[in-house]
């Protein structure tokens, strides 16, 4: 008899662990996916800002900068000082 009341009350509180478990699971990947779907916002500007940009071709290396960084000698861009002297 003492045997079985133990038994019932390890299933109980087997089960109210199993629900808490369950319920903390549930909470952590809500949480998760708010996370997620706001890294995926960042992100999202991050890009829409980069392509905003305007990206020039170095003459010289042929590397890609940044319109407002590179040197400009007539028609010619360059990625640096250096480059636009040799290019001379
Ligand atoms: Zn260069």
């Amino acid at each position: 008899m003492i045997g079985r009341l133990f038994l019932i009350l390890v299933l109980l509180a087997v089960s109210l662990y199993v629900v808490k478990y369950i319920r903390t699971k549930l909470d952590e990947t809500q949480k998760r996916i708010d996370k997620e779907s706001d890294n995926e916002n960042n992100d999202s500007n991050t890009t829409n800002q980069n392509t905003k940009k305007l990206m020039v071709k170095c003459q010289q290396c042929g590397l890609h900068i940044p319109e407002k960084e590179a040197i400009k000698q007539g028609d010619n861009i360059f990625c640096s000082l250096e480059h636009a002297k040799k290019e001379l």
